[in-house]
């Protein structure tokens, strides 16, 4: 159900930067996955089947970055690798973490058909 909502605003968000290029078609979409968002690729890519029928969109291909989780600790500060997605210091054993980077997925980039 998340997965669906991220990828409609995905394409909502492709489909406006093809019109404001005037493109007919986008090619390739360049998207930024977190290691620890909780999206699965797979259910987006099924997603973006269904949703980019029709649209300018239909085809195009999603090449996924994945982006390296890094938090740190509540408790001692340090900043480490959440390891299979699990929050829990190796420092010094806390399971309070703020999550600096690794959660996101947004939309880099895409690359359009002008013919
Ligand atoms: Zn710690």
């Amino acid at each position: 159900m998340r997965e669906l909502a991220a990828t409609q605003s995905i394409l909502t968000k492709a489909l406006l930067q093809a019109r404001e290029s005037n493109a007919e078609r986008i090619r390739v979409l360049h998207l930024a996955l977190g290691e620890i968002s909780e999206l699965d690729q797979h259910t987006i890519q099924k997603h973006w089947q269904e949703l980019s029928r029709g649209t300018p969109a239909e085809q195009a291909q999603l090449h996924f970055r994945l982006i390296h989780a890094e938090v740190q600790c509540m408790a001692c500060f340090m900043k480490y690798h959440p390891l299979d997605g699990k929050i829990h210091c190796p420092h010094c054993g806390s399971y309070g973490a703020k999550v600096l980077s690794g959660e996101e997925f947004h939309l880099e980039s895409i690359e359009l058909d002008d013919e």
